[in-house]
């Protein structure tokens, strides 16, 4: 029988999800995050493993051996997020990255790059932001020449998940400086190689073990010009259209991190015992859980909804804004209340209460800060609403 959880799902999708959780258990993957904060090691190998278990790429069309779908994507980063957040981040920006090639590549570039992604053998960036362009990214000023049959990549881009260490970024630059970047814009699938450098690692929030924060240069970097992604200036639309996929993953994986942070107020609040009683029948205690639950579901089914649109073909700009935007909210709720929950306990690092605080604390600025993602809701719901007033609709 169909497990409630299950519903929305459909039996393939249920099964994959299980054959994920299987293979999770399988290789421990909650204990090599223990590991990894102990630690404090990247964890490339278990991503390759990931790969040879055929789990990556799910978002690839079937001719590539993936299902073309990316709710398949979705349920891995959520997964991944619940069971191993360093291997979850490293999944995040390298799906982003093979997503984009398999929307916009050629047939020769997928044939190049898909099948070492999918294998798990390489592992993507996306470098978009810079320091002088953030929100504001169509301030760009990262410059890609022709030159003969390459072209020269110049330039700095800043808080790249796996920037150090990835084997194929996707680079954003301006093609054209004398129009607006809307149609001056292009996309490159870029091997880091000469003219390449990493400035610096970042630590981020106190420590966040595992996960890859770079600053890089690009110094006249060279690169076929068959490594142009979807056409000369047509990079602004590619970024759009990556972003919105960019938010529905991340929001997921962020929906899959909170999952075992609520678990964990749960059981602690069943077990305590203050004034003889357990914390749960407090209803100052239990009533933050059904809010924690509740925020939790109502983001998961954003996510969901959102992956079925871009699925279907819909633009779905606004759903990936308020699905990443209640995602990140509803985990920093889920991780600020079970702190709350844990009283003196919760800010030490006997329980991950502190750690999950600080993740989720993060996770409201990459893949635009929650103003931008407002920003986008707010124009996207006048717009809808102009259009309906001016019967278009
Ligand atoms: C952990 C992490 C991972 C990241 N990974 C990547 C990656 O892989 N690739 C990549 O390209 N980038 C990545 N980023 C960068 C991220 O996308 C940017 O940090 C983000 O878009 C904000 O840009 P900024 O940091 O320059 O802040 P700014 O744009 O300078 O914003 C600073 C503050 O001003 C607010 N603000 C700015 N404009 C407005 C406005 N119009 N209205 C209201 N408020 C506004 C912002 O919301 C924010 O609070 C990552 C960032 C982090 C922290």
């Amino acid at each position: 029988m169909k497990k409630k959880a299950d519903f929305l799902f459909s039996a393939d999708e249920n099964k994959f999800r299980e054959a994920l959780r299987d293979f999770l258990v399988r290789v421990d993957a909650q204990k090599i995050e223990q590991e990894i904060n102990e630690r404090g090691f990247y964890p490339r190998e278990l991503y390759g493993k990931l790969g040879e278990g055929g789990f990556l790429a799910q978002v690839l069309p079937a001719g590539y051996g993936g299902s073309g779908s990316l709710t398949y994507e979705a349920i891995l980063a959520e997964e991944l997020g619940a069971a191993c957040v360093p291997l979850a981040w490293i999944h995040s920006t390298s799906s982003y990255a093979y997503a984009t090639i398999a929307r916009y590549g050629t047939e020769t570039q997928k044939k190049k790059y898909m099948s070492a992604m999918k294998s798990g053998a390489k592992i993507g960036a996306i470098a978009i932001t810079e320091p002088e362009a953030g929100s504001d990214v169509m301030r760009m000023a990262t410059r890609a020449e022709l030159k003969d049959d390459e072209y020269v990549i110049t330039g700095e881009k800043r808080n790249i998940t796996n920037g150090s260490k990835a084997d194929i970024l996707l680079v954003w630059a301006i093609t054209n400086p004398e129009v607006d970047p809307a149609v001056g814009m292009s996309v490159f699938i870029v091997e880091p190689e000469k003219g390449f450098e990493v400035l610096e690692d970042y630590k981020l929030l106190g420590g966040f073990p595992g996960t890859i924060n770079s600053h890089l240069k690009f110094d006249r970097l060279s690169v076929p010009k068959e490594n142009l992604l979807g056409g000369e200036n047509k990079g602004a639309k590619i970024l759009f259209d990556e972003l919105a996929i960019e938010r529905a993953l991340y929001a997921a994986m962020l929906v899959g991190e909170a999952r075992p942070v609520l678990e964990l107020a749960v059981k602690y609040s069943m077990e305590r015992e203050q004034f003889g009683t357990k914390l749960s029948r407090f209803e100052a205690v239990s009533f933050k859980v059904a809010d924690m639950a509740t925020k939790l579901e109502a983001a998961k089914l954003m996510v969901y909804h959102t992956t079925r649109l871009i699925d279907a073909g819909f633009n779905a700009e606004k759903e990936s804004a308020m699905a990443k935007l209640l995602a990140s909210e509803a985990f920093y709720e889920v991780a600020t209340n079970t702190v709350q929950i844990l009283g003196g306990r919760g800010v030490t690092d006997e329980y991950p209460a502190e750690w999950a605080f600080r993740m989720a604390r993060l996770s409201m600025i990459p893949a635009g800060t929650n103003e931008i993602m407002r920003f986008i809701v707010q124009r996207e719901v006048y717009k809808e609403y102009r259009h309906k007033r001016a019967g278009e609709d």
